[in-house]
């Protein structure tokens, strides 16, 4: 078995060590994307969890199919690493048709979004990842395109100018992204379907694990395996990378094999709590809790004091603080709950626990 080193992974005196930021980009696309792309479920059977998602885009899948016809447009909501990228290259290779990738961030000017949309081919899934930040001129570009494909072209300027439509293959937008709340109306009406994927539970995450294991040729228990998923904080992603970095600690420490006290202990090198948190949440909850007295205390002042985007903040860390209940959102704030304050062993202000 040859294991690839992380370069996240320092050879200390006593062994492997966390070097630098292990966990810091660890939930974000971009930071890993050939572990994303090796492990990534090539089909909907495959494709753990979610059933509610998957089952609906299967039955949408074969009757587009059946009709010969483009699947309809389909929005796909949730945090990073839950599997909407996923999702729509499944969907390209249910329906057999060349998928076409971007993000919304990447399409300047209407231009940039007419030359992908007449370079599509007929059948086409057409991704954009991040669709809630396409700017507003891109975005009035997609509707009639999304609608009845159409694409109106102004040709020449001032008095001569004059509008071209040019008629467009059938395709199928799929839209991910992080911040459904964000998507102007016009663009969310546009899409016929829309899911949104939740975080998985330890026992999915698990099976997830099992199977990235199998690809990376890493020796796993049963038990190893839960405790990767157990600290996944619910995301595929998350756990992919964790079992990547305890690999490197299983090859020097365990024998290669991931067992229970492998895990463990490579989790908490990596500064990985029981409940998935690592430094970076930690420093959020302690700043709610101890600077800000609890809260509320609001998302740009919080960023500031964690050193931290806000958009980071709101995207890949908070939607875990809430789900786990360490966190609330207040018309006035984030707060630190009850439970939180309990996580981090400190005692909340009275004013903090008389808001609960
Ligand atoms: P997103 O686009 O939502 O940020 P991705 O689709 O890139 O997330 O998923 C990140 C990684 O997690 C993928 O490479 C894939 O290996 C894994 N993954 C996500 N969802 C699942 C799932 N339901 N079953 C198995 N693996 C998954």
């Amino acid at each position: 078995m040859s294991i690839a080193r992380d370069p996240n992974f320092a050879e200390g005196p006593d062994g492997p060590e966390p070097a630098g930021e292990p966990m810091a980009e660890i939930r974000v696309a971009g930071a890993d994307d050939e572990l994303d792309r090796s492990l990534r479920p090539p089909g909907l059977s495959e494709f753990v969890n979610q059933e509610q998602v998957t089952g609906q885009l299967e039955v949408f899948i074969e009757a587009a199919r059946r009709r010969g016809e483009a699947l309809d447009h389909v929005l796909l909501a949730g945090p990073p690493g839950l599997g909407k990228t996923t999702l729509a290259h499944i969907v390209a290779a249910e329906l057999e048709a060349p998928l076409v990738q971007t993000a919304g961030p990447a399409l300047e000017r209407k231009g940039d979004i007419a030359s992908f949309l007449t370079a599509l081919e007929p059948g086409s899934v057409f991704f954009i990842d991040e669709v809630h930040r396409l700017n507003p001129a891109v975005e009035e570009t997609l509707y009639p395109a999304m609608e009845d494909r159409r694409l109106p072209i102004v040709l020449g300027q001032g008095a001569g100018a004059r509008t071209v439509t040019l008629d467009l293959p059938a395709f199928t937008l799929i839209g991910a992204t992080t911040r459904a709340g964000l998507l102007s109306k016009p663009l969310f009406d546009r899409f016929g379907v829309s899911h949104r994927l939740e975080h998985y539970d330890a026992g999915d995450l698990a099976s997830i694990v099992v199977r990235s294991a199998g690809i990376l040729d890493v020796g796993i228990e049963p038990a190893g395996a839960a405790a990767i998923a157990e600290r996944s904080r619910g995301t595929p992603r998350v756990a992919n990378r964790l079992l990547k970095r305890v690999r490197d600690f299983a090859e020097v420490r365990g024998g290669g094999v991931v067992t229970e006290d492998v895990a463990t202990e490579a989790l908490g090198l990596l500064e990985v709590d029981p409940l998935g948190l690592d430094r970076h949440d930690r420093a959020i909850l302690d700043a709610i809790a101890v600077k800000f007295s609890g809260g509320p205390v609001g998302l740009t002042t919080l960023a500031a004091v964690v050193d931290e985007e806000p958009d980071t903040i709101e995207d890949v860390y908070e939607p875990y603080l809430l789900q786990q209940g360490l966190i609330k959102k207040t018309q006035r704030g984030r707060v630190i709950t009850p439970r939180g304050g309990e996580h981090l062993g400190v005692e909340l202000p009275k004013q903090a626990a008389s808001l609960f």
